[in-house]
């Protein structure tokens, strides 16, 4: 229930589609939704930062056929809200923009329902940025206008002073006017705006997947043709627009334009997510394998007890995963981290210790190279001798630690997390493989290099065999494992880390933009 204090539905602009765009306001309010109605140019992306739980609707399922879905938005946003729902009304940009917001505002108070509207970066102000541009300048241009460029300029009754407009002193932003390109700029032009004036259109700026065309008003439908840039996206017109850079700092970002598929799971992809969004990627998301509770946590259970009878000299990490499993269950149990006492604690690698700084535990070994069970185990042989080592891991994976270890220590392997394979072949990921789209597949583990790749179909195989697609691995047991199903990894990290893989991601990118360049 809300707290009655509380508005109940929030009128929320999301932004251009970066999700580090989004305000503070909007992440508070997006991760305690119970609903979200969202417009369809909102991007999924920005939906990974609302409550897991919520109820995500995209207006586009709501019944009847206007394509605005009005009364239907009005009504299910009272009816939810109603029911003491926290609704999260998400729209793209600023809601109150072009977005229609007001009339949600009027339709929420003629049905006695609070709300709270929370601005958003409206698309002129993200287009501005991103391709590094003013939209007021001392000298070319001292205000701004937001125009609609749905109506027609030749329509009866059309609200729209173009007359006004051509002479108008300074940017002028033009929203959903794509369609209608060429009578806008005639009618600019008959009112004397100078052909010469510069002009840019820009579709999903701030993402990835932005694309610009940069001309002048005369040439702009010329150059949208060309470049085949087509609805929705912005028009920019006016003297600032020609005091951009030639390439935006956003364009000069590493990754810019690259599409990479992530394939780890859900909860474990953000991180990379994020970083690949800074470096100007497209991240798609596809898990292919999950991570759930093991059959039995009998052993574990039994193994935790021990810690209190003949106790552990040492126990082992080798993922994060292992480490929040065990965790999980030695707080289930009752118990904290003081049960762990004086027992030794190795991590394969920095991200196994920093999931262990989660509970305030320092690894007193870590290998310094080679982040592998392989490095570990064979490090380990000589302190671990004699000993009782705990091993919590997962259902899966190369028994190399107990192959290694059992030979001379006191061994307990226990299964805290069953990683099961997660593919759904039928995605509209692997659509986007099968066409083409995806450039680059980052393979995390040889678990989730099998999972996937056993998913694939001979469509995406040529395709990797062509070099179409390529495959990029976090570790040489990832690359092996790669190779045992006949594929070929292209590139493979050079420790076994997230960020050396994008380093590699990286470096290929940059000698296929370089060759791509001398070519031309
Ligand atoms: N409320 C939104 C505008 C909705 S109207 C806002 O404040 O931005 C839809 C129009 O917005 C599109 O036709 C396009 O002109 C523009 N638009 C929205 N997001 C955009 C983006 N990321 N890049 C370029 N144009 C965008």
């Amino acid at each position: 229930m809300n707290d009655p204090s509380e508005p109940y539905v929030y009128l929320v602009g999301a932004g251009p589609g970066n999700p580090g765009l989004l305000t503070l306001r909007a992440l508070e309010v997006l991760a305690t939704a119970d609903v979200v109605l969202y417009d369809q140019l909102v991007p999924k992306r920005i939906l990974d930062f609302a409550n897991p739980n919520a109820e995500t609707i995209c207006v586009r399922e709501l019944p009847g056929n206007h394509p605005d879905k009005y009364p239907h938005i009005h009504i299910m946003l009272a009816e939810n809200a109603k029911l003491g729902k926290r609704v999260v009304r998400l729209k793209g940009g600023d809601p109150l923009v072009f977005g229609r917001g007001g009339e949600e505002a009027e339709a929420l108070r003629a049905a006695g329902v609070a709300y709270e509207i929370v601005p958003g970066v409206t698309a002129a102000l993200a287009a501005a940025a991103f391709l590094d541009m003013p939209l007021t300048h001392r000298n070319y241009a001292s205000a701004i206008a937001f125009v609609t460029g749905h109506e027609l300029p030749t329509k009866p009754g059309n609200k729209l002073d173009w007359r006004a407009l051509a002479n108008f002193p300074g940017t002028l932003a033009i929203y959903m006017g794509i369609a209608r390109l060429p009578l806008i700029v005639a009618e600019l032009m008959k009112f004397g705006k100078a052909p010469s004036t510069p002009a840019a259109i820009i579709e999903r700026a701030s993402t990835g997947d932005m694309r610009t065309v940069i001309s002048t008003l005369g040439g702009l439908e010329e150059s949208r043709r060309h470049a085949g840039l087509e609805s929705p996206g912005l028009i920019l017109v006016g003297d600032a627009v020609g005091q951009r850079t030639e390439r935006s700092w956003f364009e000069s970002r590493p990754l810019f334009g690259q599409r990479v598929l992530v394939t780890r799971p859900k909860d474990q992809a953000a991180a990379m997510l994020r970083r690949l969004e800074l470096l100007g990627a497209v991240p798609y998301l596809m898990p292919t394998v999950e991570i759930r509770d093991p059959d039995d946590f009998g052993p574990v259970d039994a193994a935790i007890d021990a810690f209190r009878t003949t106790g552990w000299d040492w126990i082992l990490f080798t993922s994060a995963n292992g480490v929040h499993r065990f965790f999980q269950r030695l707080f289930a149990r009752g118990r904290d981290v003081r049960d762990l006492g004086r027992t030794q604690i190795a991590a394969v690698g920095p991200k196994t210790a920093e999931a262990l700084q989660a509970y305030h535990l320092k690894p007193d070994f870590v290998p310094g190279t080679g982040y592998s069970a392989a490095t570990l185990a064979v490090a380990l042989k000589h302190l671990v001798a004699g000993k009782r080592v705990l091993f919590p891991k997962a259902n899966r994976g190369r028994d190399v630690i107990r192959e290694e270890l059992s030979q001379v220590a006191t061994l307990e392997a226990v299964t805290v997390y069953d990683q099961v394979d997660a593919v759904e072949p039928a995605s509209e990921i692997f659509d986007a493989l099968r066409r083409g789209e995806i450039r680059y597949v980052t393979l995390t583990s040889s678990n989730i290099a099998r999972s996937f790749l056993t998913a694939c179909d001979d469509t995406i195989r040529d395709r990797v065999a062509r070099g179409e697609i390529d495959l990029i691995t976090i570790s040489e047991e990832t690359s092996a494992a790669v190779e045992a199903l006949g594929y070929r990894a292209i590139a493979q990290a050079v420790e076994a880390t997230t960020e050396s893989l994008i380093q590699e991601l990286i470096r290929l990118a940059q000698e296929r933009t370089e060759a791509s360049e001398e070519l031309s």
